[in-house]
């Protein structure tokens, strides 16, 4: 399955016709003044009107047009899918409202429960499990839950020993520059390597490191994910909680009520093929028709596509070794699994190397158990057998009745799936990346400076930077 081809969450131009359309992103106060846009047929009169453009619809882009049409900036969305969303994408698997990329928050994410708050969405916690299947000498092994909580608690003590100095501020990850120049340049693998602890615990390390770092842990950096676990309190326990809290309604629910609030005109179907400034102004090329022109353009797609745009002036040498080395983890399959019958709920983490690399035990159904598995690279979705193998890893005898993968590396409007840094981004790329390149500004969780890349929060933090940053160009 391609994750750009929608599925089921439609809030689209083509469906619903231009009235539903405002009427989905709250946009009726500009649909006058936007009309021409929404129609196609644009006149330089009604573009000159614009005062920002953003580019991407996602929780960076929907936190951007948020603040700006707050301040009463009149900004056009311009969204490649023909949904809202992004790597955030609610839909429905076995009658069920699921999420295909994003699916948690945690509880010290303070912007997005912030949003949460403002916007009144109800949130409840996640399945709790009953037991676990880890790695052994060979293969998964039955362990208790409360095994795993202590042992991973302190195997990620080791992990990230000292980043708790390193990241004496970890929100304010450069803080402690002097310290970071001996652990940035390290891989999580270069940091697995230099651990002295037993093969089987190895294993419990590298299965995890291996999810976040897009199947391979030598592909990011060790202080990537050691900022998220000094964010998240410096424990295990606060780093497991991160996946604890979901939204009713899905992960879109709480992004439809902020572009709602926007005022912003939301136009979906609208791929960017180039962003130019010139004479003061920017515009905006949208493949196929249409250019667009305003003071300032926010750039708010996943840092991974900047090198799929044509950039004039060219793109800043941080902004074009980000899109170049790439900050979206190249492997990100997140599985929607059925299982038949009444199933415990098992929660699992397999080596590096392993077709599933972690299973997340959901709901119970009359029908069967829900499970979310993220797939290693060695994984083939499309071959229903070798799927039902891999969860019987974790499950031995299980039934899959049904299975769905959003493959994200193969979406060509993500290019990746959750962002990560890798080994010398943070030093390298930070701070010049948050820096607007003339007219033209950036955002998107990628780039965020705290929960950057896996975290809406992120998306929401470096939202945030970049509407300041817009409206000061806007004037
Ligand atoms: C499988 C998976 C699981 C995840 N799990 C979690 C989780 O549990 N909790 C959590 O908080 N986060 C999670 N994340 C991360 C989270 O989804 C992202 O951090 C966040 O959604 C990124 O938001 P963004 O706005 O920066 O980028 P995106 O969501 O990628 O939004 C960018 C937008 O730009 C659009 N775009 C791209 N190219 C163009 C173009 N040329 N023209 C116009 N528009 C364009 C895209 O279509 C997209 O809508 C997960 C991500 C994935 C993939």
């Amino acid at each position: 399955m391609n994750a750009h081809d929608s599925g089921s969450v439609k809030v689209t131009d083509r469906r619903l016709g231009r009235r539903s359309l405002l009427k989905a992103v709250g946009a009726t106060s500009l649909a006058a003044s936007l009309s021409p846009v929404l129609a196609g047929t644009a006149r330089a009169a009604e573009e000159t009107r614009l005062d920002a453009i953003v580019i991407g619809a996602g929780y960076a882009g929907g936190t951007v047009a948020r603040e700006l049409g707050a301040k009463g900036l009149r900004t056009l969305v311009l969204e490649a899918r023909d949904r809202i969303g992004g790597r955030i994408w609610t839909g429905s698997f076995a009658g069920q409202t699921v999420d295909f990329g994003g699916g948690w928050l945690g509880p010290q994410q303070e912007l997005a429960q912030k949003e949460v708050a403002r916007y009144g969405i109800k949130t409840f916690y996640e399945t709790p499990g009953d037991r676990a299947m880890m790695p052994g000498e060979t293969g998964l092994v039955g362990t208790d839950l409360s095994t795993v909580s202590s042992r991973l608690s302190g195997l990620f003590k080791e992990l990230f020993k000292n980043s708790e100095s390193y990241f004496e501020h970890p929100a304010d990850p450069l803080f402690r520059k002097d310290l970071l120049a001996a652990v940035d340049p390290l891989s999580l693998e270069d940091r697995l390597r230099q651990l002295s602890v037993s093969p089987v615990d190895l294993k419990w390390l590298n299965g995890g490191s291996a999810v976040y770092a897009g199947g391979s842990s030598s592909w990011a950096g060790l202080t990537s994910m050691a900022q998220w676990y000094q964010l998240a309190g410096g424990t295990y326990e606060g780093f497991e909680s991160t996946m604890g809290i979901k939204p009713v309604g899905g992960m879109t629910a709480l992004l439809t009520a902020m572009l709602a609030d926007s005022k912003a005109m939301v136009k979906l179907n609208s791929p960017v093929s180039s962003v130019t400034e010139a004479n003061g102004k920017v515009t905006v090329q949208v493949q196929g028709g249409g250019a667009y022109t305003a003071p300032v353009a926010v750039v708010a797609t996943p840092a991974n596509v900047w090198k799929s745009i044509t950039f004039n002036p060219g793109l800043p040498k941080a902004h074009t070794q980000a899109t170049t080395q790439g900050m979206g983890v190249p492997h990100a399959t997140k599985i929607w699994v059925l299982v038949k019958g009444k199933v415990d709920a098992v929660y699992g983490q397999a080596p590096e190397g392993s077709p599933i690399l972690m299973l997340v035990p959901q709901q119970q159904l009359p029908e069967g158990r829900l499970f979310v598995a993220f797939g290693g690279p060695s994984l083939d979705t499309n071959d229903k057998a070798k799927v039902q193998t891999a969860v019987q890893a974790f499950l031995p005898g299980a039934e899959v009745s049904d299975y769905r993968a959003t493959a994200w590396h193969e979406d060509k409007y993500a290019m990746g799936g959750w962002g990560m840094r890798r080994p010398n981004q943070l030093l390298q790329l930070f701070p010049q990346i948050e820096q607007p390149h003339g007219r033209i500004v950036f955002a998107g969780a990628d780039i965020a400076k705290g929960w950057h890349g896996a975290f809406i929060e992120g998306a929401i933090e470096s939202g945030l930077r970049a509407a300041q940053q817009a409206a000061t160009l806007a004037g």
